[in-house]
């Protein structure tokens, strides 16, 4: 695994690396060879929900350089799904990943956030 700028190494003791394994559960809404969504623990929306890459990705950068086209079509295709199965597609929803430390990122397996069900607060750094 490449090491990516400001984020430690891969840590398969992670909090959604302990998901993925089925150790701890998970609210799962959506569940695929390339991904898998359950709802945050710590909603900041009516909907919220994490869809997180099968694979062993710290970050959003890690993803990008280190998985193959099959593993980010299918991820991305997914992220589209679940929003659509939860019903947001009528009224829109937001995506957002963070992405190491200036960013606030607390779990070191890239994940993406899909909120929704409301008017969403404009986006400000
Ligand atoms: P980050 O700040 O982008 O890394 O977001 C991590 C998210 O994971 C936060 O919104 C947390 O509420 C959420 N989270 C942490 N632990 C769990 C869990 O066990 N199940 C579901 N969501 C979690």
């Amino acid at each position: 695994m490449t090491r990516v700028t400001g984020l430690p190494p891969y840590d398969s003791k992670n909090i959604f690396a302990r998901i993925l394994r089925g150790e701890i559960p998970a609210k799962t809404v959506h569940d695929d060879a390339f991904a898998l969504a359950f709802h945050d623990i710590n909603p900041q929306a009516p909907v919220h929900v994490l869809v997180i890459p099968k694979g062993a990705y710290v970050s959003q950068a890690d993803f990008a350089a280190n998985a193959s086209d099959a593993e980010i079509a299918g991820f991305w295709r997914a992220v589209g799904s679940v929003a659509k199965a939860l019903g947001l597609e009528a009224n829109g929803y937001r995506i957002l990943s963070n992405m190491g430390e200036d960013a606030g990122q607390e779990v070191p397996h890239f994940h993406v956030h899909i909120f929704g069900g409301r008017r969403l607060g404009r986006m400000v750094p």
